[in-house]
């Protein structure tokens, strides 16, 4: 039990969209073991972003219960979510979100500043992720400045920056041509591996599921094998 990292008991999800509701998760259930891969491969609409968004704690269940590392989050008030949100997850969404005034060092280097961490930490930090993105040749760059691949590949190495448990991971290659798409996921794994990290990945691209340790689907409201 205490190599489950993520563990999604029995949620239930509900949206009211005008006067009817929407009932997008019944009762799913899933874990995700430390070092383990997963990808959620299902079709648009079925839940993949409100699954996501739950184990991020960036929504709550309207019931069931999610626990990351071990603790139940539903009692934690927001000041607790937040902070174990900084601190155990790690995210990657489909654009790469990157502050555009700043480099892809800076970019990496600032939520380390902010959990704390020295200047010279930070930058030796994220020279190294960005060494093992194999891109540290671009770290004085801006993001417009890279290619699509590169800002993938910094956004990658910014979430993993404060070294969390679990990496949440949105379409990350979505907006990239399979070629670029085969090397940022292949960099992204490297990644994952060497640090003993777990990700939940929700991909369109079946190459790329391939890879992963595990496949799983959405099937009527629940988390079904691929
Ligand atoms: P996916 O990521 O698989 O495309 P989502 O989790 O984004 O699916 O959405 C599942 C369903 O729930 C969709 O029909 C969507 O319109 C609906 N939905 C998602 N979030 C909300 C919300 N905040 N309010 C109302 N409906 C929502």
């Amino acid at each position: 039990m205490n190599d489950i990292v993520l563990q999604i008991e029995n949620v239930q999800q509900h949206y009211e969209q005008g006067d009817n509701v929407l009932s997008v998760l019944k009762g799913a259930n899933f874990s995700l073991k430390k070092g383990e891969t997963v990808a959620l491969v299902a079709p648009s609409g079925t839940g993949k972003s409100t699954l996501l968004h739950l184990a991020g704690l960036l929504e709550t269940p309207g019931d069931g219960e999610v626990y990351i590392g071990g603790r139940a989050t539903s009692t934690l008030d927001d000041d607790a979510r937040t902070a174990m949100r900084r601190s155990e997850l790690g995210f990657v969404y489909q654009f790469h979100h990157l502050l555009p005034e700043f480099t892809a060092l800076e970019n990496i280097m600032m939520p380390q500043m902010i959990a704390g961490l020295s200047y010279k930490e930070a930058s030796e930090r994220a020279a190294q992720l960005l060494d093992y993105m194999r891109i540290g040749a671009r770290a004085s760059h801006r993001p417009a400045e890279l290619s699509g691949g590169e800002q993938q590949r910094v956004a990658i190495a910014r979430s993993v920056a404060n070294a969390p448990l679990i990496l949440l991971a949105d379409e990350p290659t979505g907006n990239l041509d399979p070629e670029t798409a085969g090397y940022v996921f292949e960099a992204l794994e490297a990644l994952v591996r060497q640090s003993g990290l777990s990700a939940l990945i929700a991909t369109h691209n079946h190459d790329i599921a391939a890879l992963m340790d595990r496949r799983v689907t959405l099937r009527d409201g629940q988390v079904a094998e691929f």
